[in-house]
């Protein structure tokens, strides 16, 4: 099954579960920033919580708000029964402290899983995971590769591989190209998340390996992942229309989840 075959059949799912309820899962998106990127993050996640039924609101504040604002405003929506989630889109401007922001969602409506005690499984890893489960993916007795280390990719990424018993090594910005090149030749599944396009290109790689691509970068206005496409493996997932229609089912399948936990 492919991802967009998983996530439509993953969607219709949740939409059936949804159809007749009187309060719908809802969801509060706060922007700060004026980033185009975000900009058009947010809107894919409004359009896929309208399609399933959903509820979705979107706040833009000024870049000029200041922790204290958004904190009350953050304050607001955990204390707001009819609100199931809560997003704060990154990145934030500088001088609004995130460490502090991502902390004051409180963890039950916290469906992107920043919080240290979420309820929630972070959305990229664990879309991922989901789609290698749907796919029946083996994960006992296998090499898994993360390469990157970030809060939000590549550490969640490894716990959540260990969990589904995989042998898990982590590559990041001290691994050596050599030994980098070593661990990839046996690896089975490969997560690329270092957000530089094209990063696997010319490496030798298992013919049967599974390549999970996370990296988003714009390349002359052009979206590229960070592996270089179609490479001689069983699965690598495409840039754009890949993980990040993962990261978005798993925003709604966590909101889903918060809607039940507050019922
Ligand atoms: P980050 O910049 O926080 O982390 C990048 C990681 O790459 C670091 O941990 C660093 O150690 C590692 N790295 C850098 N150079 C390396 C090297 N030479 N060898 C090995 N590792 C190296 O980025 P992030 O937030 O983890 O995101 C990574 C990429 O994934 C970005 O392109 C981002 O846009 C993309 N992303 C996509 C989605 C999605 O839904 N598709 C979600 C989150 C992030």
């Amino acid at each position: 099954m492919d991802i967009k075959q998983f996530v439509a059949q993953e969607k219709l799912i949740l939409k059936s579960k949804v159809e007749g309820l009187k309060i719908r899962p809802s969801l509060l998106i706060i922007q700060v920033n004026d980033d185009p990127a975000s900009a058009s993050y947010i809107k894919g996640k409004l359009k896929d919580a309208a399609e399933v039924g959903f509820n979705a609101k979107h706040l833009k504040l000024d870049e000029s708000t200041t922790t204290v604002q958004l904190l009350s405003e953050i304050i607001k929506a955990n204390d707001d029964p009819l609100i199931h989630g809560i997003i704060v889109q990154l990145p934030l401007p500088k001088h609004i402290n995130e460490e502090q922001i991502k902390l004051a969602v409180i963890p039950s409506k916290d469906v992107d899983g920043f919080h240290p005690l979420t309820h929630f499984t972070p959305c990229t890893p664990g879309g991922i995971i989901d789609f290698l489960r749907a796919n029946n993916t083996v994960f006992v007795g296998k090499n898994a590769l993360v390469i990157g280390r970030s809060n939000i990719v590549g550490k969640p990424m490894a716990r959540l591989l260990l969990d589904q018993n995989a042998t898990v090594t982590v590559a990041h910005s001290k691994t050596s190209k050599e030994q980098l090149d070593k661990l990839l030749l046996d690896a089975d599944i490969i997560i690329a998340a270092v957000g530089r396009p094209n990063f696997i290109k010319d490496q030798q790689l298992k013919k049967s390996a599974i390549i999970i691509d996370v990296g988003i970068n714009r390349v002359d206005n052009v979206l590229v992942g960070d592996v270089y496409p179609n490479l001689d493996v069983t699965l690598q997932t495409p840039v754009p229309g890949g993980v990040g229609l993962l990261t978005r089912l798993k925003l709604i399948k966590n909101l889903w989840e918060a809607y039940n936990n507050g019922i």
